[in-house]
C-alpha cells in the first residue's frame, strides 16, 4: 500500500464480530459481560472516541445473551450516532441531571445476583463507585487481568494497518540516516524523526527517543540538550499511529567510526534480536520469545545490562499485551503483533537497542513489519 491511500474503513460487521468475540472470551472467564469506558478498548469495539474523556459517564455494556448498548451523554449522543460500529450497537442517553447510573444498571442484566462484569482499566473511579453504589451486589475485575488478549490478535485489516504504521516507520528512519548528528542537540533530531513521522502518514507522534552517547544507557531517556558529539552511540526509537494503528521501532546508529567495543555489542544485540525474532512461532509461550533473546546476551556476559522485557503488543496503542517476558506462558496466536527489542546498556557509556514489530503467521514463522537494515549505520 502506498503512504497516500487510506485503508478501506472497517464496517458496522467488522465491530460487530469484535464485540461477540468479547463477549464469548468473557463468557468463558466467567464473566457475566465487560463495561468498556472511553480509551483503546472502546475504540477497538466500536470506533466511537469521544472527542474528550470527561465526568459524564460514556460505557459500552457487553452483557451475556444481550445485545450491545452505548451508554452516552445525551449531548455527546450525535456524535456517538456516527461512530463506524455504530449500526453494531444500541445507543442509551442520559440527560444532565439523571442518575446515569440508574440508566445503566439494568443493562447489566443480572446484576444484583452476584454477577461479575470485567471493567475496562481506564474507566473512572467516580464511574465504578456510581455502579458499585447503583448495584451492590456485583462485583467487578480489571478487564486487562481478566481478558489481557481482548485486542491482542489482529485481524487481516488491522494487520494491513500495523504494516504500513510499520513501512512508514521505516522511511521515517533512512531519512534521518541522511541528516546531521554531530553537533546538534537530541531534541534537534527528535523533531526531525517526528516531522519524519508525520510526513509518512502519522497522524500521531507517541515517542522519539535519541538517546546519544551515556544517554542511550538509559532506556526511558526520551530526547534532552544534550548535543551529539562525533564517536557517539545513538539510540533511536520512536513511533506513533498510523490509520489508527501503531509503530514502534529502534536502530542504534553511531556518529563516525566505531570502536571495537561498540561493534561487537551492538552485533551482540542484534544476534539477539534475530534470536527473539526466530522465536516466534504459533503456540509457543511468549515467554520464550524473551528467553531466547536474553539467552545470547546472558552467554556473552553481558545479561546484567539487558534491564527490560523483550517486547510488548501494539495495536490502537503502542504499548499493550502481550507482553514478552518470562512468566508469561499464554501461547503466541496468529495475528498477535509485538515488539521484538533486546538492548544492552553500559551505565555512564551507551546503550544499544534494536526494535522490530512482528506478528506470528498461520503457516508457523514470524514476519517483521520493520525491515531496515539492523546492521550498525554510521551518521555524520
Ligand atoms: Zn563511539
Ligand atoms: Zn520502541
Ligand atoms: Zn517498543
Amino acid at each position: 500500500m502506498s503512504v497516500t491511500t487510506p485503508p478501506a474503513p472497517f464496517t458496522a460487521e467488522d465491530y460487530r464480530a469484535r464485540m461477540d468475540r468479547a463477549a464469548a472470551e468473557a463468557a468463558d472467564a466467567g464473566l457475566a459481560g465487560i463495561l468498556v469506558a472511553p480509551g483503546p478498548d472502546l475504540v477497538h469495539l466500536t470506533g466511537y472516541q469521544p472527542t474528550a474523556t470527561t465526568e459524564r459517564l460514556t460505557v459500552l455494556v457487553l452483557a451475556a445473551g444481550r445485545e450491545p448498548v452505548l451508554v452516552v451523554p445525551t449531548l455527546e449522543a450525535p456524535d456517538a450516532e456516527q461512530a463506524p460500529g455504530a449500526a453494531a450497537f444500541t445507543l442509551r442517553d442520559w440527560t444532565d441531571g439523571k442518575d446515569p447510573y440508574a440508566v445503566t444498571a439494568p443493562l447489566l442484566g443480572a446484576g444484583g445476583t452476584g454477577a461479575r462484569f470485567g471493567v475496562s482499566d481506564n474507566t473512572w473511579a467516580l464511574h465504578l463507585l456510581g455502579l458499585q453504589k447503583a448495584l451492590p451486589a456485583t462485583s467487578y475485575v480489571s478487564l486487562t487481568e481478566a481478558l489481557p488478549m481482548l485486542r491482542a490478535v489482529k485481524d487481516a485489516r488491522e494487520l494491513e494497518r500495523i504494516a504500513a504504521a510499520g513501512a512508514a516507520a521505516d522511511e521515517a528512519y533512512r531519512e534521518i540516516l541522511t541528516v546531521r548528528f554531530e553537533g546538534r542537540r537530541e531534541t534537534e533530531v527528535a523533531a526531525d524523526l517526528a516531522a519524519a513521522l508525520m510526513r509518512f502518514g502519522h497522524s500521531q507522534v507517541d515517542f522519539t527517543v535519541v538517546g546519544s552517547g551515556p544517554n542511550g544507557a538509559n532506556p526511558h531517556h526520551e530526547a534532552g540538550e544534550r548535543v551529539i558529539e562525533r564517536g557517539d552511540m545513538v539510540v533511536l526509537d520512536f513511533g506513533g499511529l498510523k490509520h489508527g494503528y501503531g509503530s514502534d521501532t529502534t536502530r542504534t546508529v553511531h556518529v563516525g567510526e566505531p570502536t571495537d567495543e561498540e561493534r561487537r555489542v551492538h552485533d551482540l544485540v542484534r544476534e539477539a534480536q534475530q534470536a527473539g525474532f526466530e522465536a516466534v512461532r504459533p503456540g509457543v509461550a511468549c515467554q520464550e520469545v524473551d528467553r531466547a533473546a536474553r539467552k545470547v546476551i546472558t552467554d556473552a556476559g553481558y545479561g546484567a545490562y539487558f534491564i527490560h522485557r523483550t517486547g510488548h503488543g501494539i495495536g490502537v496503542t503502542t504499548h499493550e499485551p502481550p507482553y514478552m517476558v518470562e512468566g508469561e506462558e499464554r501461547p503466541i496466536v496468529p495475528g498477535m503483533c509485538f515488539s521484538v527489542e533486546p538492548g544492552v546498556y553500559l551505565p555512564g557509556r551507551f546503550g544499544v537497542r534494536i526494535e522490530d514489530i512482528v506478528t506470528a503467521t498461520e503457516d508457523g514463522g514470524g514476519r517483521r513489519f520493520n525491515n531496515t537494515p539492523r546492521e550498525m549505520a554510521i551518521v555524520e
